[in-house]
């Protein structure tokens, strides 16, 4: 049997984002998966102990989350709070269950600092990109796992049918 699927908690319908919204998504591809049993839910921002709802938080300095990894740049809320030990659990609670479950495929939330992949909030609070993953993203990339946002639901299913060399 194929591994479980990493899937953001918000994309589930769990209303866990920092204003307590969620972003529930009926992709096909994620109706074949839960129907397979394969849904593997987290929100890292919880798992690593933040409340909902939570002030936003960016990654400082246009640095990105394999920095924040490698100990050179904070995670801050909107009023300056360091919440990067948070952040950091919140990546490790990915770890263990990649670890757990063999996960080889994510589907995670654009643009949050724990979960987004192809770009993040540069720390500025003022809704400029740069093209670097969030805290999770960038521990589970570093596991080899291959991690795509809910607008690459089509390419997360390709990779995941893929034979993937070890
Ligand atoms: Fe969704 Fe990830 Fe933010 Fe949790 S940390 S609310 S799973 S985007």
């Amino acid at each position: 049997a194929r591994p479980p699927v990493l899937v953001s908690a918000c994309l589930l319908g769990q209303a866990v984002r920092h204003d307590g919204s969620d972003k529930g998504s009926d992709h096909p591809v994620l109706q074949a998966w839960r129907q397979q049993g394969r849904v593997l839910p987290l929100c890292p921002e919880v798992a690593g102990g933040l409340p909902v709802p939570r002030l936003p938080a960016e990654i400082e300095a246009s640095a990105g989350g394999a920095a924040v990894r490698a100990g050179v740049a904070r995670v801050r809320d909107l009023r300056g709070g360091d919440v990067t030990a948070a952040f950091e659990r919140g990546a490790e609670a990915a770890l263990a269950l990649v670890r757990q479950h063999g996960v080889r495929v994510a589907v995670l939330k654009a643009g949050s600092p724990s979960c987004g992949s192809a770009w993040t909030y540069d720390g500025s609070f003022s809704g400029a990109r740069v093209p670097l993953p969030g805290v999770t993203t960038a521990a589970l990339l570093s596991a080899g796992v291959r991690v795509f946002s809910e607008e690459e639901w089509a390419a997360a299913a390709q990779a995941d049918v893929e034979d993937l060399p070890p």
